[in-house]
């Protein structure tokens, strides 16, 4: 058996690892590359393997840098099954098909002012291509064995977001265990992570590696930047994955408001065509989180949530304060590039980095300390108050990661550290051999190693 790490290897986006044993050829998981322009171009490349070979996906959790690269896939060949949870088949078909509409709509807007170097500028793929994709979907419980040639597969809880999994690889002989991305013990909505299962090697993420996220509880932030903006009558505008982060960010502000530890008046808008549908889900799954059936929906009914470009266009023009929440998280495109162009300049409003920001992306800058960003071609000068965050985080951070590992049963192995850049993976390895006096190995972009 081998694996080939050929993509959230040294860095954090493009997840995707191709297990191989005798004939059989899986894929776990395939993500979009983000963030630094050479990793971006890495999206239009060849794959570094024939598409057509690849008898079955493992997607493990449907944020776009785990599933964002699998139209690509289908374009190049790929015909086998795609398997996942329920949760996140449904998450993964908004979210693909958001991503395709973001990218057409982005390239059509370019084309229309000019400024892009490319002419003319192109979508990496198109709501047609995802429409090839959707079909392949089929879905599995946690738990439930089901075999993919000469491997067998079962998946459990990551406790990352909504239907997000860890997966064990057997061949019978040998196994591994990818963890995907890893929750944290104590999100609001979600449940913690499963304890890593008995396996030879653990390829297991390190987004967080090097860092204990902040004890300040994420309400608290909330609730200091409103009552700021209450008071300026100024916008809190958080960037936000529209899965996942959004509804924990919506949950806790709902609740500031109910217990009345901040004006119940304010308005909140979640800028998002596909909230609806995403808040759906969180319903159909219940069980899949902390909330009773029902309650999310109530939670819900306390925003608004903004549908047209015209809706969204008409807030940059409305008054404070109010609370705007839009993708995408790292300030790389969608809506909240508009709202960034119309509230950044002005120092009564907020700007809210609730998650991780990728380098070479936009928020990322912002993070550190950019005094201006350049959006659709233009330098916006940022005079709003920008407040970083990572206490919103849906990832384990280091001291989750190790007692993570502790949590097993059996110690693995050996551990590959995989979805971190490279200083957070190289103190996490640090630690593990350290503490757990484990065999860690942080492997490279397109490594093969044989098991
Ligand atoms: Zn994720």
């Amino acid at each position: 058996m081998e694996i080939g790490f050929l993509g959230g290897a040294g860095t954090v986006t493009g997840s995707k690892f191709l297990v191989h044993h005798d004939n059989t050829r899986i894929l776990i998981d395939c993500g979009m590359f983000q963030g630094l322009k050479e990793l971006r171009l890495l999206n239009w490349a060849d794959l570094p393997f024939n598409a057509k070979d690849i008898d079955a996906v493992i997607l493990t959790h449907a944020h776009l840098d785990h599933c964002g690269a699998l139209p690509l896939l289908v374009k190049k060949g790929f015909k086998g099954p795609i398997y996942c949870t329920e949760a996140t088949r449904e998450l993964a078909k908004i979210i693909l098909l958001d991503s395709a509409k973001i990218q057409e709509e982005d390239a059509e807007y370019a084309n229309k002012k000019g400024f892009s170097k490319h002419y003319p500028a192109l979508a990496l793929y198109t709501v047609e291509d995802v429409e090839k994709t959707l079909p392949l979907f089929q879905t599995q419980k946690l738990h439930d064995q089901f075999e993919v040639g000469s491997l067998k597969v079962e998946l459990y809880n990551a406790g990352h977001i909504l239907g997000a999994s860890s997966a064990l690889v057997s061949n019978g002989s040998k196994s591994i265990y990818f963890s995907g991305d890893l929750g944290r013990n104590n999100d609001p909505l979600m449940w913690p992570p499963e304890p890593p299962q008995d396996c030879d090697y653990l390829v297991m993420e390190s987004t967080y590696g090097n860092r204990d996220h902040s004890t300040i509880p994420s309400k608290e932030i909330l609730k200091e930047c409103i009552l700021e903006i209450a008071k300026s009558k100024g916008v809190l505008l958080i960037p936000s994955f529209a899965v996942g982060r959004a509804q924990n960010l919506v949950y806790e502000i709902v609740e500031l408001k109910r217990a009345g530890e901040v004006p119940a008046q304010i308005p909140v808008f979640f800028n998002s065509p596909m909230a609806e549908d995403v808040s759906g889900l969180y319903e159909d799954h219940a069980t899949g989180h902390r909330l009773g059936p029902g309650q999310f929906a109530e939670v819900m009914s306390e925003v608004h949530i903004v549908k047209t470009a015209e809706e969204s266009k008409a807030l940059n023009r409305s008054p404070g304060p109010m609370i705007i929440i839009a993708a995408s998280g790292m300030l790389t495109g969608g809506r909240v590039l508009h709202h960034l162009k119309a509230f950044a300049p002005d120092p009564k409003n907020i700007l809210l980095l609730a998650g991780f920001q990728s380098p070479g992306t936009r928020g990322w800058s912002l993070l550190n300390g950019s005094q201006d960003v350049k959006v659709h071609g233009m330098y916006v000068d940022i005079h709003c108050k920008v407040v970083p965050s990572d206490s919103f985080s849906a990832h384990a951070d280091r001291k989750d990661l190790l007692n993570w590992i502790k949590t097993a049963d059996q110690r693995p192995g050996k551990v590959f550290l995989v979805h971190g850049e490279s200083t957070a993976a190289d103190e996490l390895r640090r630690r593990i051999q350290d503490q757990l006096k484990l065999d860690v190995e942080i492997p490279k972009m397109n490594q093969i190693i044989g098991l």
